[in-house]
């Protein structure tokens, strides 16, 4: 239901959509941005990235910088001072001074060779200071440098002039690399030749291969004479200018091997790092971090290469890590963003929902307002018509009272006003009979003015039983007894009318509620109007029953008269209402009959009997056995 509704009001705002898609836009903006930002991070960084991932790297080529150095140190400390000792032995003193002398070149050979061999020497070898060698440890050997003249190596010509000769150099004889050591042999203060000696770095070489990093040593023109890869060998890391070029060719360091340059492109990186990179044309471009450590007295600087591969997997696992997180961030930005998004939306549906409902309410009630006030109107209108109602009522009743008032005025006028004209007219013929002297006719109008008096004075205490009091007590009433007075006091006016009576009266019947002389007055009445309706019949007969009925006691008094005309039988019961002539009704019994009967809280009522003739049917309530009323008179 809450959904229809929602749906509803999604198509009734179709705003609400284009703020959701809008958000959604700048969700993928961010997220395209984020990633727009990650993917370009390693061109950002570049190589100072890989710098911060070079430590280990660098820490590792320190260690391996350091042994090589101290391997080249102790080697060639280990030959420093042997030249010099060998130069002050007997034997090449002897030598220096007697060059020619084949035997003493001869044990010199020997002792060379044996000292060569003990000392883990490459060549021992003597030259006079023309720089020819005089015998040497190799002199039995294809490449014997004796002979030879190496007038031209630095250690020669340094150690001829007295001091120490140092050099490092291929061997012009024997194509070995090696390092040449020069002492002075001197007489009596007059040097007489040099002792070289010559130490092999192949072995140094040797333990440098196989290894993970590369090793380089390189002489103060850039030209690598030791390498830890054979095919760098005399490959130069500085330019190859004519300079340098014409340098080594004038101590044929290098003999005659061929040089050529190692294309090495030095970037020195953020962190004192220097990055190389070797250009081949095997192998293709390699970048190495380059560690380089000088040997100032030897004139060499010794450099580790390191792979930066490894380092740079790191580098990029780094950034895969960095892309994956920054992702994996950025979607857990957009899920939440998308969430919020979404509650705020049902927020915002709940919001307008709740308004709705709070306007609906709000209709509702002003609705209910206006219905409330409208029944007020109503209520007080309907007040007002019944207050109306009543007032018409009271107005009616009042109007009746008058009207019954005004019938009852001229009844009792038009009832005095005749007997009373009659009496004057009668009153006016005996006085002018007395005057007359016709005594006689004037007694005889007189008697008439009395019995006028008489009917007035009748009529006027009929007149009186309407002055009854309603609330008169009523008592238990023996119907026998009641019925038996009343026979007693019209027999003389059914003997009179030649009636005949019967009463058909059960012995078990029940007490009724009225007043004895009342009631009695009632049946006086009744069986009176009988007498008067049967007296002109052939069937003079007058029944008078009894029998219990649902509520009390019915009497029925029923006579063989014309009966009541349907038209008349309304108005028999008012006051005044007669049929029978002037002076023998007077048109109040019944209306006396019905009052008296009401006041039992009885009925009276007039049928026509089957047969013909009158039914007047008279109920009367039983005593409750509850009341147990005593009967009183
Ligand atoms: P009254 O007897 O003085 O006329 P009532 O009130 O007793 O006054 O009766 C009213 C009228 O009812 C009578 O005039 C008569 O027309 C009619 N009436 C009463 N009793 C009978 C009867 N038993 N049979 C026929 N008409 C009757």
């Amino acid at each position: 239901m809450q959904r229809m509704a929602e749906a509803a009001d999604l198509a009734a705002h179709p705003g609400g959509r284009t703020a959701l898609s809008g958000r959604w836009r700048l969700y993928w903006l961010v997220l395209a941005l984020g990633a727009a930002l990650l993917a370009s991070l390693p061109v950002l960084a570049g190589r100072d990235a890989l710098g911060l991932f070079l430590g280990d790297t660098a820490r590792r080529g320190d260690t391996t910088l350091r042994l090589a150095v101290a391997t080249m140190r102790g080697q060639l400390a280990r030959f420093e001072r042997l030249p010099q000792l060998i130069a002050e032995t007997a034997l090449v003193r002897a030598l220096a001074a007697s060059p020619d002398d084949p035997d003493l070149v001869a044990r010199t050979n020997a002792y060379f060779k044996h000292i060569a061999v003990l000392l883990g020497a490459s060549d021992v070898y003597y030259m006079d200071l023309s720089g020819t060698t005089r015998a040497a440890s190799n002199h039995d050997t294809a490449t014997s440098f004796v002979g030879g003249n190496f007038a031209f190596r630095p250690y020669f010509y340094d150690a001829a002039a007295g001091g120490q000769g140092r050099f490092f150099a291929l061997g012009t004889t024997s194509r070995k690399r090696g390092y040449y050591f020069g002492a002075p042999v001197s007489e009596g203060g007059r040097i007489l030749g040099v002792i070289a000696f010559k130490v092999d770095l192949d072995a140094i070489e040797e333990t440098w291969r196989g290894g993970d990093d590369e090793i380089i040593v390189t002489d103060p023109e850039g030209i690598i004479f030791l390498a830890s890869r054979a095919e760098w060998l005399f490959a130069g890391i500085f330019p190859l200018t004519e300079e340098r070029l014409a340098q080594s060719a004038a101590t044929r360091r290098y003999a005659d091997a061929t040089l050529r340059a190692l294309p090495l492109a030095e970037t020195p990186l953020r962190g004192g790092h220097r990055l190389a990179t070797v250009t081949e044309a095997g192998t293709g471009a390699r970048e190495f971090l380059l560690l380089s450590e000088a040997m100032p007295d030897v004139g060499w600087t010794v450099s580790v290469l390191l792979d930066t591969a490894s380092a740079r997997r790191q580098l990029l696992t780094a950034l895969i890590l960095a892309l994956l997180v920054a992702g994996l961030g950025s979607m857990g930005l957009a899920v939440m963003g998308q969430r919020r998004a979404r509650l705020r939306e049902r927020l915002q549906m709940q919001t307008e929902a709740q308004a709705e409902l709070e306007r609906r309410v709000v209709e509702r009630t002003s609705e209910l307002a206006n219905v409330n006030v409208r029944l007020e109107a109503e209520i007080g209108e309907r007040t007002a018509a019944e207050h109306d109602l009543r007032k018409a009522q009271a107005d009616l009743v009042q109007a009746s009272k008058l009207a019954a008032l005004g019938q009852m005025s001229a009844a009792l006028s038009h009832e005095f006003n005749q007997p009373l004209a009659a009496a004057r007219n009668y009153a006016d013929n005996a006085l002018t009979l007395i005057d007359r002297a016709r005594v006689g006719e004037a007694r005889d109008n007189i008697g008439r003015i009395l019995a006028l008096v008489d009917r007035m004075t009748s009529i006027s205490k009929h007149l009186r039983s309407f002055a009854r009091k309603p609330g008169q007590e009523l008592v238990a009433v023996n119907l026998a007894e009641v019925v038996a007075a009343a026979q007693e006091i019209a027999a003389l006016r059914l003997q009179d009318t030649q009636a005949e009576l019967i009463v058909d009266l059960p012995a078990d019947l029940p007490q009724v509620v009225g007043g004895p002389v009342r009631l009695q007055q009632v049946l006086v009445n009744l069986l009176s109007n009988a007498a008067d309706a049967v007296e002109a019949g052939a069937d003079r007969r007058i029944e008078l029953s009894a029998r219990a009925s649902a509520k009390g006691v019915r009497l029925s008094l029923r006579d063989h008269g014309p009966g009541v005309p349907a038209g008349l039988r309304e108005r028999i019961f008012d006051p005044f209402f007669s049929t029978k002539v002037v002076g023998k009704g007077l048109g109040l019994g019944l209306s006396i009959s019905y009052n008296i009967i009401k006041d039992f809280g009885g009925d009276l009522k007039v049928f026509n009997a089957p047969g013909g003739g009158a039914l007047f049917c008279l109920d009367l309530r039983a005593v409750a056995e509850a009341s147990g009323g005593q009967a009183k008179a």
